[in-house]
C-alpha cells in the first residue's frame, strides 16, 4: 500500500462514520497543487548533481497552508503527497487557522557539507518562491532540516519579495524563532503520552517506555518523559538500539548525541540492540520517533506494548493498526500526538507578524493548552461514537475542514 492510500484509509474509515458523499470526499482528498521541481547544483567537487524537490499543497480552506520540509533520500511524490494530507487533518484537529501542505528533497543529506546543503536550499526557494509566503504556504523544519535551513530560506525568500520573517517557521532563536520551538513536538508528544498513561490507570513511575529515533522528536519526547519519572528503557537512532532495562540516563544520551554527530554510536550507558528489537519490547509505552511505516502486518504480532504514541508521521501502518486494535492496543495518531511542533509554529508565524516575543514559559503554557483542549475533544469523540482515537481524531479534523470548505462556497 502507497503512503497515500494509507492516509486516505484512514479518512475513509472517519468519513463513513461521518456519513460524508463520494463528492465530499474527492474534495476533501485532493491536493490544490502539486509541484515538482529540478534543483541543479554544483557540488564542492566542481560535479553537477540535479536533485528533485516537491511541494504538495493539500488544503488551504482554513488558512495558510503548513507543512515541513523533509530532506532524505527516500524522499518521494508518493510520501510528500500523504504528509501533506496529513497536515491538513492535524491542523485542524488542533484548531489552528492553517491548511496543510508539504514538501521535500531527495537527498542524502549526511553526503553533503554545510556549503552544498545551503545552495541546495536557496536554489529549491528560487524554484517555489512565487507559491510560498506567510499568506499561502509556510514550510517548517521536518527530517533532515533544521533551524538554520530554515533561516536560508527565509533570507533567499526575502530577496524576491522583501522582508518577512512569517514565510518559514522553525528559524533560529536569534534570527525571528521562537523559544520552545525545538523542543515544540517532543514535548507535545510528552505531554500527550502522559495523559494516555494516566488514562490507562498506569503511574509514570511504573511505565518502561522505548522509544525509536533520537532527532529532534525523539530526544526531546525521551527527555520529558524521563523527568516526569518515566524509565525509558530503550532508544534508538539509525546506528541501532540502545537498552538498559533499569533505565536509559536520557540527559547522557542526549549529551552523548551531540557530541558524536548526533548519533548514538558507542553510547557506553546501555546495551545494543536493533531498531527491530526495541519495537517488540516488552514495555507499557512503545513511542516511533523516526521513520513511517515501521509498525507492519508483519511485526504487529510481536509488539507487547498496550499504548503506542505515534511521535513520527504515519509509522503504523493500517493492517498493522486493525491488527493491534482489535488486540486491544491503544494507539494515539500522529495527528494529534505530534501536532506540538506546528502548534508553536503558529505562535512564531502570529509572533512574526506582530514584531512581538513571548518567553519560554508563556509558550510552553500555551502549547499544553492547545493540546490539552484537542487531546480532550478527540477522547471525547471516541467514547461518544465507540472508535479508536485515530478514527475519532480524523472526524474531528475532516469536520471542521468540511465546514470552512462549504462556508466558503463551492461554485
Ligand atoms: P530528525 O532528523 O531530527 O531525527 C530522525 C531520527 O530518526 C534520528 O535519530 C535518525 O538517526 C533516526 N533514524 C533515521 N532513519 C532511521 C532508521 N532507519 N531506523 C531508526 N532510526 C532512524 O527528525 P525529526 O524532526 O525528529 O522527525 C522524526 C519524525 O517525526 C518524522 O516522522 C517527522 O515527520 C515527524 N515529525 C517531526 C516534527 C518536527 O517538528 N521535527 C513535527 C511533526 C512530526
Amino acid at each position: 500500500m502507497k503512503s497515500i492510500e494509507a492516509v486516505n484509509h484512514y479518512f475513509n474509515r472517519a468519513a463513513d462514520e461521518l456519513e460524508l458523499t463520494d463528492n465530499m470526499r474527492t474534495l476533501l482528498l485532493t491536493a490544490k497543487r502539486e509541484v515538482q521541481v529540478q534543483i541543479a547544483v554544483e557540488m564542492d567537487n566542481g560535479e553537477l548533481q540535479t536533485l528533485i524537490g516537491y511541494r504538495v499543497q493539500h488544503d488551504n480552506s482554513r488558512g495558510p497552508m503548513k507543512g515541513g520540509l523533509r530532506f532524505h533520500h527516500e524522499v518521494d511524490l508518493d510520501e510528500v503527497r500523504s504528509l501533506a494530507s496529513l497536515m491538513t487533518w492535524k491542523t485542524a484537529v488542533v484548531n489552528i487557522p492553517y491548511g496543510g501542505a508539504k514538501g521535500g528533497i531527495a537527498v542524502d543529506v549526511r553526503k553533503l557539507s554545510d556549503r552544498e546543503l545551503e545552495r541546495i536550499t536557496r536554489k529549491f526557494v528560487d524554484e517555489l518562491h512565487d507559491i510560498i509566503g506567510p499568506d499561502t504556504d509556510i514550510p517548517a523544519p521536518d527530517m533532515g532540516t533544521n533551524a538554520e535551513v530554515m533561516a536560508w530560506i527565509m533570507n533567499q525568500h526575502n530577496k524576491y519579495h522583501g522582508f518577512n520573517p512569517g514565510v518559514v517557521t522553525g528559524k533560529p532563536m536569534d534570527h525571528y524563532g521562537i523559544p520552545g520551538r525545538e523542543e515544540a513536538t517532543g514535548r507535545g508528544v510528552g505531554i500527550l503520552s502522559l495523559k494516555m498513561v494516566g488514562r490507562l490507570g498506569h503511574r509514570p513511575q511504573t511505565t518502561r517506555v522505548a522509544i525509536q529515533g533520537f532527532g529532534n522528536v525523539g530526544s526531546h519526547a525521551a527527555r520529558f518523559l524521563y523527568e516526569a519519572d518515566c524509565q525509558v528503557v530503550a532508544v534508538s537512532d539509525i546506528s541501532g538500539g540502545y537498552f538498559c532495562a533499569e533505565g536509559i540516563n536520557i540527559p547522557e544520551a542526549i549529551q552523548y548525541a551531540n557530541e558524536h554527530k548526533r548519533q548514538l554510536e558507542g553510547f557506553p550507558g546501555a546495551d545494543k540492540i536493533t531498531n527491530e528489537e526495541l519495537l517488540e519490547l516488552d514495555v507499557e509505552l512503545l513511542m516511533p520517533a523516526a521513520l513511517g511505516g515501521v509498525i507492519t502486518a508483519e511485526n504487529a504480532p510481536r509488539i507487547r506494548a498496550p499504548l503506542i504514541v505515534e511521535a513520527a508521521n504515519a509509522p503504523v501502518r493500517p493492517d498493522a493498526d486493525e491488527m493491534l486494535t482489535e488486540r486491544g492496543v491503544t494507539i494515539l495518531p500522529d495527528i494529534l500526538a505530534n501536532a506540538g511542533g506546528v502548534t508553536v509554529s503558529y505562535f512564531e508565524w502570529a509572533q512574526n507578524r506582530q514584531f512581538y516575543s513571548w518567553n519560554l514559559d508563556r509558550v510552553r503554557q500555551e502549547l499544553e493548552r492547545v493540546m490539552t483542549v484537542a487531546f480532550e475533544e478527540v477522547w471525547e469523540l471516541a467514547r461518544e461514537r465507540d472508535v479508536s482515537l485515530r478514527t475519532a481524531a480524523f472526524m474531528l479534523g475532516i469536520g471542521r475542514v468540511g465546514r470552512a470548505t462549504v462556508l466558503a462556497g463551492i461554485t
